[in-house]
């Protein structure tokens, strides 16, 4: 890959004067003009904003200012995440309008060392879904399919990273919001340890699952970006006070002697045959460079969907109890009462699925009903962490599909189940607080397999030794539409 394609190249090219944060930003503007009508990836382009930004590096560069370690890097955020100023809509009619009164913890952790903010990426409404089909806007397309959805809900996030628009992006995953549309759009892509990156501007979808994290072409990247945008917030009372390790140092570590887990689980979980035979070759790779594979059982993996399905709902209906069109967004006037009123923004400013979960969640919540759903949940959640417990005493990380298939067309998974059936290999490590990493490992039938490595909670370092290694054997196309790779789309839109 070229330099200027990567963050990490970007940063070093900008921060020693090779390479001009504002040139940078017009290639990459350039590239969003060409692509994006077609992808939609961008609910907001900050263009004026993103200019007057890399201009003022360049200056200070200039003028003999030492620049930080995302130096002219751009960067898309998923427009749930708060950047002050900008409209944060989270892909929901109910916020249309609503502009961010403060800057999120993550994006004044960007702006301190030196990152240019790009715009705001699209995302299914509030973040619930997989697809970016439940935005309340328009759909993003996979820049490897423009047929088929780029998974979500950080869809806009990874397709803007996988068809180069911009090196890397943040998104937010509370039951695999990141890896799984990494996985679908050929990019990488981390969920960390539930507390290591500060929640605080993130829009609170469920609360004690969610958290943000980056994407980006490379595993070096990721590494990067989760660098600077994790550690410690006094003001977010769920961050963790430890000091973030050097994931950089840990890119170059090597799988020798690593453990390495295969879950029976997520072998035996309805897989596509293609992707577990990718994942499975992947692994193998690992274990030609001295990793040793065990198979392990995660037995309670079987609650996951269940347990995940009852305790996101019901802390959706909490957090979004908020949104009443009088204190944020559009105020919908016309009910006789103000109760009324609220009826009547919810009901016009919410879509089908954020409704949906809504409804579960205020049921399960109910006098009577609690013990039945949320309780024992909460109970498949203990099990669920217990599970890795037991097998991070056994081995570093699990590897396993980030998804069971590829990404599928637009409208495929019309009937929610379905949709919710296919985050089996993602939520549980929510549920359980552990970190993940979804990476592509090859591709079938046109389309790119992600491999997911799990491991205990803080050990992101082992995600990004093994991830790495991983990358180094089997190098992967990065960009579908890379310059020179002759490829273009290969459908146009319907
Ligand atoms: N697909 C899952 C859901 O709909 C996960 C979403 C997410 O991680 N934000 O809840």
């Amino acid at each position: 890959m070229s330099p200027d394609l990567s963050a990490s190249g970007i940063a070093a090219g900008v921060g020693a004067g090779r390479l001009s944060a504002a040139e940078v930003l017009e290639t990459r503007l350039a590239r969003i003009r060409e692509l994006d009508p077609r992808i939609r990836a961008f609910l907001k382009v900050h263009e004026d904003s993103a200019r007057c930004r890399a201009r003022a590096l360049d200056e200070r560069r200039a003028a003999g200012g030492r620049l930080g370690r995302l130096a002219g890097v751009p960067i898309a955020l998923k427009d749930n995440i708060h950047a002050r100023g900008w409209e944060t809509t989270c892909g929901s009619k109910i916020l249309q309008g609503f502009r961010a009164p403060f800057d999120s913890e993550v994006v004044e952790r960007l702006m301190r060392e030196d990152a240019v903010l790009v715009g705001k990426t699209n995302l299914d409404e509030f973040a619930m879904g997989s697809s970016t089909e439940n935005s309340a806007f328009f759909p993003t397309a996979n820049p490897w399919d423009l047929d088929r959805v780029p998974g979500g809900s950080s869809g806009g996030s990874a397709a803007a990273v996988a068809s180069g628009m911009v090196p890397a992006a943040l998104g937010s995953d509370t039951g695999g919001s990141v890896r799984q549309p990494a996985g679908f759009c050929g990019v990488v892509g981390v969920k960390p340890t539930y507390g290591l990156v500060s929640r605080r501007g993130l829009v609170a979808f469920a609360s004690s699952l969610d958290q943000i994290g980056p994407l980006t072409a490379t595993v070096e990247d990721a590494a990067l970006m989760l660098s600077v945008a994790g550690g410690h917030d006094p003001k977010d009372s769920t961050s963790s006070p430890r000091p973030l390790p050097d994931y950089a140092g840990s890119l170059s570590g090597g799988v020798r002697g690593l453990r390495i887990g295969l879950p029976r689980e997520y072998f035996t979980g309805g897989a596509h045959p293609e992707t577990e035979k990718l994942v499975r070759e992947g692994v193998a790779s690992l274990e030609r460079l001295g990793a040793s594979v065990v198979e392990v059982s995660l037995p309670h993996t079987k609650h996951a969907i269940s347990a995940y399905y009852v305790i996101a709902p019901c802390e959706a209906s909490s957090n979004l109890a908020r949104f009443d069109g009088v204190r944020y967004g559009v105020r919908a006037r016309g009910g006789l009462s103000l109760e009324e009123d609220y009826a009547v923004a919810r009901g016009s400013g919410f879509g089908p699925e954020v409704k949906r979960r809504v409804m579960l969640g205020t049921y399960a919540l109910s006098a009577g009903y609690y013990d039945a759903y949320y309780g024992r949940a909460q109970k498949a959640r203990a099990l669920i962490r217990r599970d890795f417990e037991d097998v991070f005493g056994k081995v570093d990380v699990l590897a396993t599909p980030t998804s069971p298939a590829t990404a599928f067309r637009f409208n495929e998974k019309a009937e929610p189940m379905a949709m919710y059936l296919a985050d089996i290999f993602t939520i549980t490590a929510n549920l359980a607080g552990i970190p993940g990493i979804s990476v592509p490992c090859g591709l079938t039938q046109g389309l790119p397999v992600g491999l997911q490595f799990l491991a205990d909670s803080f050990r992101e370092d082992l995600l990004f030794r093994s991830a790495a290694a991983l990358e180094r054997e089997r190098p992967f196309p990065v960009f579908p539409f890379a310059e020179g790779a002759g490829q273009g789309p290969r459908h146009e839109p319907a």
